[in-house]
């Protein structure tokens, strides 16, 4: 949770999974938070009393807990956009036309202009690509523009003290006053999404502490503030830990022959550009597939919808969000931004996206079937897509994985 939310970009559950940088996948129990929202002020001034002995053991000072716990209450716009995260589905046609709109490409190429030197000097300390970085930042903020204000500390407090992934917020919350404990940030302009992610690039505080740097040397890592420079080097230097591959796509839009075997798309099936090549498989724009290494198919709006070949870079990506539809819009906005071509392919547009309950609804159907679809969980991950694809296939319809209203139906 917390991808794009300032933008008003949010997939719900779809984008909720990973949460912000290197948040923990979704549980199950997080589908239930929602129904626990009516938490008292006085419980939350009782969780924050229970925190402190808990705190200053993990070596947080009185100091800074007294500075930054005092005058902290219970956010209710948090607790409600944290019950309602999981209720909404975009389908990833109605995402990417937000998400990668012109007026985000044309002000990524903008902005490119404006940072390109700097970009160029943190391209070549952390050999991550430009427009990647322009990508992630256009997309977590729209370049800066829109960091959130909700204060950290705070909405940290609302989700540890109100939900049932308290302990992972508890975990972040003391990551927040860590950096508060080490100066790089004043409680006040500690600033950022309803779900704990701050900055130009919506760094969660744990990863903060972990990969943020201070690329202009003026002593503090500053995500916040205006300059976007500490937070693209400290995006850069989150890709590079994950193993970016400089030069490398993050996949392609690609073509499918006739009579292709669908069985063979998904994550967990490689094979080298020659192979996908051999097998019929063509770059919609023309040329060679790129040769990245192990590469997959990817049908993110099933059959009908455009193909991705997806290269070990798609991965890295999935470490700042695991959403498929979110990995390709950041891939995608980075290639516009250069200068290349929108999506060609088609999407099913008259389909629509299942919600919550139908998610559930499917997962259940299918392990009643004999298809194990990894739990019912409402997220529709690689089990959930494999399962579909062997119901798909023992009806005789086309296995493309997709969670659609008809495989539903038609599922006993
Ligand atoms: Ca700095």
């Amino acid at each position: 949770m917390g991808r794009g939310v300032a933008l008003g970009l949010v997939l719900g559950w779809l984008l909720s999974g990973g949460g912000p940088v290197l948040a923990e996948p979704p549980t199950r129990q997080a589908l239930h938070a929602r129904q626990e929202i009516s938490v008292p002020e006085g419980d939350v001034q009782a969780w924050i009393a229970a925190f402190r002995p808990r705190a200053l053991e993990a070596g947080i000072s009185q100091a800074t807990l007294d500075a930054a716990l005092s005058g902290v209450a219970l956010r209710p716009d948090v607790v409600e956009k944290d019950r309602n995260q999981t209720e909404f589905t975009r389908t990833i046609w109605d995402y990417l036309d937000k998400a990668v709109s012109d007026d985000r490409v044309a002000a990524g190429q903008k902005a490119l202009k404006k940072h390109g030197a700097l970009l160029r000097r943190i391209e070549a300390k952390y050999d991550v690509d430009r427009q990647i970085l322009l990508a992630i930042w256009g997309l977590e903020s729209s370049y800066g523009v829109v960091r959130g204000d909700v204060p950290t500390v705070a909405a940290l407090v609302t989700l540890a003290s109100s939900t049932r992934r308290g302990a992972y917020f508890e975990r972040e919350l003391l990551a927040a006053l860590r950096i508060l404990q080490e100066g790089d940030v004043a409680p006040a302009a500690m600033q950022g999404s309803w779900a704990g992610a701050m900055g130009h690039t919506q760094f969660m505080p744990s990863s903060y502490l972990s990969l943020a740097v201070d690329f202009d040397g003026d002593g503090r890592r500053d995500i916040w503030s205006e300059d976007p420079t500490d937070a693209l080097a400290s995006t850069a230097a989150f890709l590079a830990r994950w193993g970016w591959r400089k030069g490398e796509p993050w996949g392609v839009e690609i073509t499918l022959p006739e009579g292709f075997d669908y069985r063979l798309a998904g994550e967990k099936i490689h094979h080298s550009a020659a192979e996908w090549q051999a097998m019929g498989v063509a770059r919609t724009t023309g040329g060679a597939l790129p040769d990245c290494g192990p590469a997959s198919v990817l049908l993110p709006g099933g059959a009908r919808g455009a193909a991705f070949l997806i290269c070990p870079n798609f991965h890295v990506i999935e470490h700042y969000n695991p959403a498929d539809a979110y990995v390709i819009a950041v891939g995608h906005l980075g290639d516009r931004i250069l200068g290349g071509g929108p999506i060609l392919g088609q999407w099913p547009r008259d389909l629509r996206a299942l919600t919550l309950d139908e998610r559930i609804a499917l997962q259940h159907r299918l392990t009643l079937a004999g298809f194990d679809a990894g739990g019912a969980d409402g997220r529709i991950g690689p089990l959930t897509q494999s399962a579909i694809r062997g119901f798909q296939t023992s009806i005789g319809v086309v296995p493309d994985g997709y969670a659609s209203l008809d495989v539903l139906n038609r599922l006993p």
